[in-house]
């Protein structure tokens, strides 16, 4: 099987899939390249073995229509600036044909969002999962991705994946498009190599006590890697905004806080399993109340079971802060996805800060940490915390799936 390390891509087009997803500002500038950036390696690499670049990614939902506001022309010159060279851009990905063949080595060509096209995702449009037709309109879309698989795969001599945020999914550009190409023409990127060794860590080199830290506003899209780090952990912290609906479910008094009342029995079966496989789960016990969802808002200290009416928990409190720090401190494993408050508004980053900071102190005590999800990334980077942690990983769901053990299908396309 080929390696980026071991190929030479002299004189070779590398169509790579990279994640240039990156956010931008109203105006269209980037806010934050961490993804260009962790590209780089490997397209370096392909540069200065002297091949020739066709870089694809998506950005954002476009829907398979194709939307101004999502042009990846619009970082076209922050990519040229990072890799020191001219970009040459694709205004349609299904007609770079003749752009791809004029490539000379070190040449760089981008393509346009590839979710401009539904066949990139392989999802019908227009039709109803419950519709009579959905089935053969989704038997039709699957052949329509594998021609539009085809199409990118014809463009070059070889495929890189190094699209970590979307190997979660088998889309035409980081699963399909790899049955178009040889062993020897096919391989991971320098960045998904390192999310795999990470991942690796975290599953198959743990390091005791293993304390995992989840956050964010609901229990429900979490429930899956919950249940799976049961299995694992030694400490499991839960925070955020499925703090209420744990204190909610146990009898508690939240206010307005937010709270997925079909949830309420998951979560005291949560609290069960954690006692049944001794896993020492942290629950928040006071909070930071607000009287609004605002930055403006007055404040106070209550227990996350005592909140008045009209006030909502925003973020943890100190004695939720100190239970954390006590189980973060003394681990040599971490992984931390979620914040713990509304960590956007100045007034509630206490909480998520307090977390990173203890892991930052861990890490400098010799744990191994993995930071990942767009809004734990944003609070280490926000805390300029990002250097002071083991990993921060690029990848979302991607990472939760992997670290549930799932087989990721980008990754899978490749490695069979
Ligand atoms: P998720 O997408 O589920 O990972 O959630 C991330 C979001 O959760 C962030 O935008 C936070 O502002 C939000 N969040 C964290 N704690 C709370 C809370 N107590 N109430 C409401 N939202 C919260």
């Amino acid at each position: 099987m080929a390696s980026i390390d071991n190929y030479n891509f002299a004189g070779k087009k590398a169509i790579v899939r990279v994640d240039f997803n990156v956010p931008l500002n109203e105006d269209g500038t980037i806010s934050d390249d961490t993804r260009i950036r962790g590209a780089l390696p490997t397209l370096k690499k392909i540069l200065s073995d002297g091949g020739s670049l066709i870089l694809m990614s998506h950005m954002g939902k476009p829907k398979g229509k194709v939307n101004p506001k999502l042009s990846l022309s619009q970082i076209r010159e922050a990519v040229g600036k990072a890799l020191g060279t001219e970009v040459k851009f694709a205004d349609d990905c299904m007609k770079a044909a003749e752009a791809a063949k004029d490539l000379k080595p070190g040449e760089v060509l981008l393509l346009e969002n590839l979710r401009f096209y539904p066949e990139e995702e392989g999802k019908p449009t227009g039709i109803d999962k419950a519709d009579p037709g959905y089935e053969a309109a989704k038997k039709e879309m699957k052949e329509r991705q594998k021609e539009f698989a085809k199409t990118l795969a014809g463009y070059a001599d070889v495929y890189v994946n190094d699209a970590f945020g979307t190997a979660h999914r088998k889309h035409a550009s980081t699963a399909v498009i790899a049955d178009y190409f040889d062993a020897d023409h096919k391989m991971l990127g320098y960045l998904m190599e390192k999310e795999v060794t990470a991942v690796d860590n975290i599953l198959k080199n743990i390091k005791r006590p293993f304390t995992a830290i989840m956050g964010g506003s609901k229990v429900s899209t979490k429930i899956g890697i919950i249940e799976n780090l049961m299995d694992k952990v030694d400490n499991l912290i839960l925070c955020g905004g499925m703090t209420y609906t744990f204190a909610k479910a146990q009898g508690g008094k939240i206010g307005n806080s937010i709270c997925e009342d079909d949830k309420l029995d998951l979560a005291l079966d949560i609290i069960k399993k954690a006692k049944e496989k001794g896993v020492n789960l942290v629950l928040g016990t006071d909070c930071v109340a607000a009287d609004a969802f605002s930055n403006d808002a007055n404040t106070m200290i209550c227990p996350v079971n005592d909140i008045p009416d009209g006030w909502e928990g925003l973020d943890a409190g100190p004695k939720s802060i100190e239970a954390f720090r006590a189980v973060i401190l003394p681990a040599k494993t971490i992984l931390w996805n979620g914040p713990a408050g509304v960590f956007e508004m100045d007034k509630f980053t206490a909480g998520s800060r307090a977390i990173a900071e203890a892991i930052a102190e861990a890490t400098a005590n010799g744990a191994f940490s993995l930071v990942g999800g767009g809004d734990s990334v944003a609070c280490v980077n926000k805390f300029g915390l990002a250097d002071k942690v083991s990993y921060v990983s690029t990848g979302g769901g991607a990472l939760l799936e992997a670290i549930e053990g799932k087989v990721l299908p980008g990754i899978a396309a490749i490695k069979g």
